[in-house]
């Protein structure tokens, strides 16, 4: 297509969140699983630069700085490492997000919790010249090529501007008991088969620039319009900027793109043995060849 929009697709951007690891020591393991997966299978042209973005304390970067001097000494394609410090990242968020936060059941939203909301606010953070990015946890494991996951922001509707896999949980019918036994014909919080089971955050697209430009989307980000539909869906959470997008899945499923299952292989079963064992499979379930594997809930990666 046009010269401008060839430009931008040489440049690719993801972003990791990287805290406290001096008091969360299994970071490190999950570290190095994420990027000695995410290297082996990485390959970009000659003319295509890969970014990665750490939002990070300062242990966060000298473990990030050590790790890639050690192990990816030799690339096969260049790459370059953009770090943000999160204490400031998190005084600029915080007043953008910290209404959300309380809004979406923190009682009391903690400072520090606010880094786990910085999705909803990436595009006002980060400079127009980064057009789309790719959020990703650590605790992943990847089988392929992590450049594969930009073909999927080809596959977006009109209007989607962000794309998650499904949760694969029934964390969200959980949460949504009261609003599912008053409208007894919904389908929101059903598992994926029948319904939107909602969305977990381990992997997010997010087309940056059309988030920019997307008038609805920015309307969720005042507290009067979300506290309608947190309202309209009896809705209490606690898991970050997932509780949103679930949130807004069910209001204005036309702005979300699903990735299949296997971009995002949550393998955490809490949820199973507290009440769903008859229902926990239809939300579990994932068949094909997975591409990204979540170790989510501390729970191991299959070796
Ligand atoms: N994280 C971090 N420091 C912490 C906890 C979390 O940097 O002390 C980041 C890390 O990128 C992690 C993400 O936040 O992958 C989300 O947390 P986690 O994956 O543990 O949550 P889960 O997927 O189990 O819900
Ligand atoms: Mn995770």
């Amino acid at each position: 297509s046009d010269k401008h929009s060839q430009e931008f697709h040489k440049d690719f951007h993801a972003l990791f969140i990287f805290t406290k690891v001096q008091s969360n020591p299994k970071l490190k393991d999950k570290f190095t699983i994420v990027f000695g997966s995410l290297f082996e299978h990485a390959a970009f042209e000659d003319d295509e630069t890969f970014h990665i973005h750490f939002v990070c304390d300062q242990e966060g970067r000298e473990f990030a700085e050590e790790y890639l001097k050690n192990h990816v000494a030799h690339p096969k394609f260049s790459f370059k490492v953009h770090f943000h410090n999160s204490a400031s990242v998190a005084k600029e968020v915080f007043p953008q997000v910290q209404a959300i936060q309380t809004m979406l059941g923190q009682k009391h939203p903690y400072y520090e919790d606010t880094i786990f909301f910085i999705s909803l606010v990436l595009h006002k953070i980060l400079p127009d010249t980064v057009h789309r990015l790719v959020q990703l946890d650590l605790d992943l494991k990847f089988t392929v090529n992590i450049k594969d996951l930009w073909k999927e922001f080809s596959y977006f509707k009109q209007d989607n501007v962000i794309g998650l896999a499904h949760e694969n949980q029934p964390v969200y019918r959980h949460l949504l008991w009261k609003y599912r036994q008053e409208n007894s014909e919904t389908t929101v919080g059903n598992p994926a088969a029948s319904g939107n089971p909602g969305f977990n955050s381990g992997v997010i697209l997010l087309h940056l620039d059309r988030i920019r430009s997307s008038y609805l989307y920015n309307s969720y980000l005042d507290i009067n319009k979300l506290q309608e539909v947190v309202q309209k869906y009896s809705f209490k959470g606690h898991l970050g900027d997932q509780d949103f997008y679930s949130l807004l899945s069910f209001e204005s499923p036309e702005l979300f793109f699903t990735l299949e299952c296997v971009w995002n292989r949550q393998l955490c079963q809490w949820w199973k043995n507290k009440g769903y064992q008859d229902i926990f499979d239809q939300y579990f379930h994932c068949s094909g060849a997975i591409k990204i594997w979540h170790g989510n809930c501390d729970t191991p990666i299959p070796v």
